[in-house]
Parts: structure tokens; sequence; C-alpha cells
């Protein structure tokens, strides 16, 4: 399957397809070409979505028992072939080697997690008179559209419940990191019945095509708010199932009573955990006051004497260039920004134009203006300010005030008050003094402007399905 050749194809009804047109992959630690995939026209799109259909008649008849059998396989095939799926990734993500680990391993453990779950029907009433049983019945195909952040792992969040749910599914990778995704599809197909699992690669239109698609039921979705805006509006013209998963601007709240220098590491790999490419990402940091320098201090200790920024392939590298161009661009508009407007860097804030590769150094910015573009907007990149507060009732009403609501963390040692400010939060998950846990079990979504409905559980898996009540009248 990982050929010295590089081939990279298509997934259709079983299928490996090649296209005349092909787009360029590249390695962000270099800039160099890597790969060529296909960039799909309508009309094989349109056979995927026409073989997910056809599929979907004897996969959405099966057990839940011969499904969990073919998502089980899909993780033991996935983990005998971890080592060549975390080195593709780090060539077409960039991220270093331990991220690698967390993402495949991590893909390897939800796929096994969501292979047990099931959802019986619900007995909702049975008597003389009356049975009313409520069942859930799997949607038809499912559209999974993919960021570049997380790729892997965040196709399986979408590719398992899908699966376990009884639908069909066409992936359609982010241009910019497409090659795990056909990898996964290639692998797959020689497990999962033909059709049922198809993937195909291309730039943006492919998603508008799927989002647009009448044959498709649903759109599972990963990305920015600004798509996922016009990901809801296409998907009414057919009024489509949504689950829309997309940006944060998560706050993270430092009580007075945190040990400075314990806390560093902690708060750094919060905010830069895949070179700050994460939704979870913390992109603004609420320090009280009372600590406010010992923290920014012991966070600037830290990142320059252990954090290297580098090529993911370097055994040493902490972490990885900006995946692309385009958000190398976005994130530079940020440095440049907060330079326009005197802010103050406590590290970092000079980026290399020179560099081989996307890199950008890691940036702490020093208590900027509340309402900069720092601090309101989402930069997806290793620059992070820095807020002083001193009122928990302010601090909550500023990490409140966003239009995003996907994460918070709060760090602190009094229990009571920890557990208040959670309390408070407009936020899908809140971690107190830990950060980025997630479970297959755990529902996983935003609030306000960061998403639709929610990832894994039985939540989750539910979004897959339609309800469907069947009453007997006994007494007729
Ligand atoms: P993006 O919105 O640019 O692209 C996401 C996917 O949508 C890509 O596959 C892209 O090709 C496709 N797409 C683009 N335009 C489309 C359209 N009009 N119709 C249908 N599909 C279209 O996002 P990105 O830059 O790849 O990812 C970064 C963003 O994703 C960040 O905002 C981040 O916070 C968010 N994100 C959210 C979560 C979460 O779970 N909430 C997880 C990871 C990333």
């Amino acid at each position: 399957m990982f050929d010295a050749h590089n081939h990279y194809q298509m997934v259709i009804n079983g299928e490996l397809v090649a296209t005349e047109k092909t787009l360029p992959v590249f390695n962000p630690a270099t800039k160099e070409t890597i790969a060529q995939v296909p960039d799909c026209p309508k009309e094989c799109l349109d056979t995927a979505v026409y073989s997910a259909k056809t599929a979907f008649k004897s996969w959405s008849k099966t057990s839940f028992d011969q499904r969990k059998a073919v998502v089980s396989k899909l993780a033991d095939a996935l983990e005998e072939n971890a080592e060549d799926f975390m080195a593709l990734l780090t060539r077409e993500q960039g991220k270093p080697r331990s991220g690698a680990e967390w993402e495949v391993f991590g893909s390897v453990a939800w796929l096994r997690a969501i292979a047990e779950q099931t959802l019986e029907d619900e007995v909702i009433d049975e008597n003389n008179e009356r049975s009313v049983v409520t069942r859930y019945t799997p949607l038809g195909v499912v559209g999974a559209i993919v960021p570049w952040n997380f790729p892997i792992l965040l196709s399986v969040w979408k590719i398992a419940p899908a699966l376990m749910a009884g639908c069909t599914v066409v992936v359609k990778p982010s241009p910019y990191t497409p090659l795990c995704n056909l990898k996964f599809a290639e692998m797959a197909k020689d497990i999962v019945p033909a059709g049922v699992l198809n993937c195909v690669s291309g730039g943006n239109e492919q998603g508008q095509w799927l989002t647009a698609h009448k044959d498709v039921a649903k759109i599972a979705f990963t990305g920015s708010t600004a798509t996922g805006r016009k990901v809801m509006s296409a998907c009414s013209d057919t009024v489509k199932r949504v689950t829309l998963e997309l940006g944060g601007n998560d706050p993270a709240i430092v009580l007075p009573d945190v040990n400075p220098k314990e806390v560093a590491p902690k708060l750094f790999w919060a905010a830069f955990q895949n070179n700050a490419q994460f939704c979870n990402a913390t992109k603004r940091l609420y320090i009280h006051d009372a600590v406010y320098d010992q923290v920014r201090d012991a966070l600037v200790d830290y990142i320059n004497n252990e954090v290297i920024v580098g090529d993911g392939a370097n055994a040493d590298t902490t972490l990885g260039p900006i995946q692309n161009s385009m958000q190398f661009e976005k994130v530079q508009m940020y440095f440049q920004d907060c330079i326009d407007q005197g802010q103050k860097f406590a590290v970092g804030g000079d980026i290399d134009d020179n560099a081989k590769g996307w890199f950008v150094p890691v940036t702490l910015v020093d208590n900027p203006a509340e309402d900069s573009r720092i601090v309101t907007e989402e930069p997806f990149g290793p620059i992070l300010p820095l807020l002083r507060w001193s009122n928990e009732e302010d601090v909550v009403a500023r990490a409140n005030d966003t239009i995003y609501g996907l994460g918070a963390s709060i760090w602190g040692n009094d229990e009571d008050a920890t557990q208040r400010i959670a309390e408070q939060i407009e936020a899908g998950t809140v971690w107190i003094n830990e950060v980025h846990q997630y479970s297959p079990a755990q529902a996983f979504g935003g609030h306000k402007q960061s998403g639709l409905g929610c990832e894994n559980s039985l939540h989750g898996l539910m979004e897959y399905t339609n309800w469907q009540t069947i009453t007997r009248n006994k007494q007729a």
C-alpha cells in the first residue's frame, strides 16, 4: 500500500481511481512537492455518491455485530500500518513524531471504542392497548469533510460512527493533507464492502458538490466557522443533517494560587500543541495579576529552554512548521498587526522569511488590548496573548465575550473557585487543571458559532440516525 513511488489514488466503489488532472501536496517543513493527488471531477464525485447510495441498501441492513467486526478490523489495520501512517502524517502535516503517535494511536483507540457502541430500540410504552417503540435508523450517504490539522483523527471521528450507525461515507480530505486520508481509504477497501467507504480528493469544490448533492443525507464537517456557515447554508436546500465542528477562541483562566513554575509547561502545551493549529488550543491566556509576571517569565523560560521548532522528521523537534502557505500568511498578518499596534512581545515576534519551511517562532504577546485582533480572532498559529485579570466577574465576562464557545480551561487549587468559574463559561468542554482530555464516550462540540451538534458518545452516534417511532394499536 505504501509503495516507493508514492502513488495516491481515490477510492470509489472499492476501486482505486486516478484522474488526469492532479494537485500537488507539499511538505511544510521544506515547501517541496511530495506527491500529486487526483483532482476529482464532478462526474467521479457523482459516481462515489452513487456507489455509496447503492451500498447503503445492504450496509444499512447489517447488524451492529457485523459493523463492529468491520470497524474493529479498520483499527487493527491502522495499528499494523501505524509506522507508515505516522511517517506520512509528519511529511504532509508537519507534526513531530509525538503528535503523529497521539493522532494515529488515538485513531486506533477511537475506532475500537466506537465499534462497541450500539443504539438499541427504545420501548416508550408497552401495555394491553398499545406498543410504542422508537428506533434509530441510518440516514444514508454521509459526506465527511475534513480539515488539515488532524486529518486522520478527525476523519475517523466521522467514519467510525457513520459506519456503526449503518450509513455509507464519502470522505473529502483537505487539499493540504489528503495523503493519509487516501491511504486510509485504500487500506479500508479490502475490509469494508465496496461503496461503503469512498474517498475523493481535490480542492474546496468537491466539498461544495457534496453539500449541494441531492443524494447526500448528511454532512459531517470540521473546519473554520467561515466555511461552516457556507456548509450550513448549502445544506438547507435539501434539508441535510449537519454536524459542524468549527473554530474556537478558547480562554484559559489562571487563578492567583497556582505555582507558576509548575503550571507553565501545562499552559504552554495547552496553547501550542500541534503548533497551535488546534481548534481547542488555548488562544487567550488570562493570568491573575498577582502571578502574572511569574507565570509569564516561567513560560518564557520554558520556551527558551525546552522548545525546538523544526522539521517534524527530526527526533529532537518539539513543534513543527505551519501547515501551509495560506495559513502561514494568515499568521504573518497577526504578527504584523501586533507590531502595527505597538504590542510588546515577551518572547518571539520575529518571523524569518528565508526559512526553508513555513516556520514561525513561538510568540507571547504581553498583555495586549482586549479588543485587539490577536485577542478577538483565531490566529491558528503559535502566537498567544497573555492578559491580566484581577476581578472574577470581569474575567468571566471577558472569557465569554466571543462568538466562539468550543473549549476553555481553569487552573488553580481553590476547588470552589475553579468549579464556580467553569460553570459560568459558555463552551462545550471546560477542563479544570488539565486540558485536551477527550474520550469516545464524551460528547464533543461547540456552543455558539463553534459548532452545531456533537461528535463522540452515543449523542454523536445518534447524529447519524433518524428517529423512527412505530406505534401499534393492539386492540384494532
Ligand atoms: P476550512 O474551513 O478552510 O476547510 C475545512 C474543509 O472544508 C476542507 O476540506 C476544505 O476543502 C473544505 N471546504 C472549503 N470550502 C468549502 C465549501 N464552501 N463547502 C464545503 N467544503 C469546503 O478549515 P481548515 O483551515 O482546514 O481548518 C482549520 C479550522 O478548523 C480552524 O478554524 C479550526 O478551529 C477548525 N477546527 C475545528 C475543530 C473542531 O472540532 N471544532 C477541529 C479542528 C479544526
